[in-house]
């Protein structure tokens, strides 16, 4: 018997703090903070190519310093990872049991079926650029990617747009602009981008929009398998200033400003998931600016998101005021937009296990995106 953890695959991360082969197999893990000063993402394979002639039933998974994790500490029943032998679909893990230690240090525990084949663990449905060629392979040529300059590790970063703009129709189309995975370990926010752009794929009527994109805003950390929120050098989405923080942030901006030439900038939405334990359901970051003529056109853009989620999906309080500490309070992407355009622009957060009694999959979040497709071009 020989049980193994690898994480040698884009997007992996994990901490391993024991592996335990008898009398029960057990894994004992946390997230990586992979040098930044929170952690919470984690993603593992474990395989055991040669499992004993009477194996234990089920695989042990212990999570340790929940209470170090963002938003760890309360709530564990809604930390909720998922799995996948080779070659199987994801399964979501139910809620785990609880082990207080006596200095109050919590061990959140599930049980997985095993021996199994290789299996992947983590705290979601990861999403990485293999998932998105799997859309634009489905689109069928839709979207259009293309290179708009380098990460500050240097890999190329991409942008997809629907090949619409002023040059081909007479009068400006109304622009929307998305990104995903400023932070990088916020998977349900590309699988609701993954729905939002396969929705605007699908519509075949309707008044033209400019649609550009960017799916891995940190490419770098998607592939290190960082958390990436308030990661160092800077987190990127506090790298928005008029001199940007970060190489990303200055890419995106020139793209951004192309964008706004080539249509009337109407909507702009990034798109992360909140702490580890939030479940209310899919809420959105909004501070009131003091333009009311802005501030009204983006209040109606909240109520036509709002609506079109409906309780299935939205948080009971949809708009929340970015009001936690920040280790850099320079401007995010909203702040922005707002100054650089004067249109609107949201940040949407998913959650990453349940969004009220809704246990979320890929098909749930796909359907979060489909719906503000809907909610967008259906406003005209
Ligand atoms: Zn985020």
């Amino acid at each position: 018997m020989a049980l193994r953890v690898f994480k040698s695959f884009p997007g992996a991360n994990v901490c391993v703090l024991d592996i335990l082969q008898a009398p029960a197999a057990a894994v004992v893990f946390t997230a990586d903070p992979h040098g930044g000063p929170e952690a919470m993402w984690f993603d593992f394979c474990v395989e055991d190519a040669e499992p004993p002639p009477n194996p234990p039933e089920t695989l042990v998974l212990t999570l340790r310093f929940f209470g170090n994790l963002l938003g760890g500490g309360t709530n564990p029943e809604y930390c909720r990872p998922v799995f996948r032998a080779a070659g199987k679909n994801w399964n979501r893990l139910s809620a785990p049991t609880v082990q207080r230690l006596a200095d109050g240090q919590s061990l959140l525990q599930w049980h997985m079926p095993y021996p199994a084949d290789r299996t992947e663990i983590a705290l979601s449905h990861p999403y990485l650029p293999d998932d998105l060629r799997s859309l634009l392979q489905r689109s069928k040529g839709f979207w259009q990617e293309e290179p708009i300059g380098m990460t500050q590790r240097g890999r190329v970063l991409t942008r997809l747009n629907n090949g619409i703009h002023a040059a081909d129709r007479s009068g400006q189309p109304r622009g929307l602009y998305l990104l995903a995975r400023q932070h990088a370990g916020e998977t349900p926010g590309s699988w609701v981008l993954d729905g939002l752009l396969d929705g605007i794929s699908r519509r075949r009527s309707g008044a033209p929009w400019c649609v550009w994109a960017v799916p891995f805003a940190d490419l770098d950390g998607v592939l290190a398998g960082d958390y990436g929120k308030d990661a160092f050098p800077y987190d990127l989405n506090r790298a928005w200033g008029k001199s940007p923080m970060r190489h990303e942030t200055l890419v995106i901006q020139r793209d951004m400003r192309r964008w706004a030439a080539l249509c009337r900038p109407e909507l702009v939405l990034d798109l992360h998931a909140p702490g580890v334990c939030a479940r209310e359901g899919v809420f959105l970051f909004h501070n009131p600016g003091e333009d009311e003529t802005a501030e009204r056109a983006t209040q109606a853009w909240i109520n036509v998101l709002h609506q079109e989620l409906t309780p299935d999906f939205a948080a009971e309080t949809f708009v929340r005021s970015p009001k936690y500490a920040s280790r850099w309070e320079t401007p995010r992407l909203t702040d922005f937009v707002r100054e650089s355009f004067g249109c609107s622009a949201l940040s949407i957060e998913t959650p990453y296990a349940v969004c009220g009694t809704t246990v979320m999959t890929p098909k749930q979040y796909r359907e979060v995106g489909r719906r503000l497709a809907r909610a967008i071009l259906n406003r005209w």
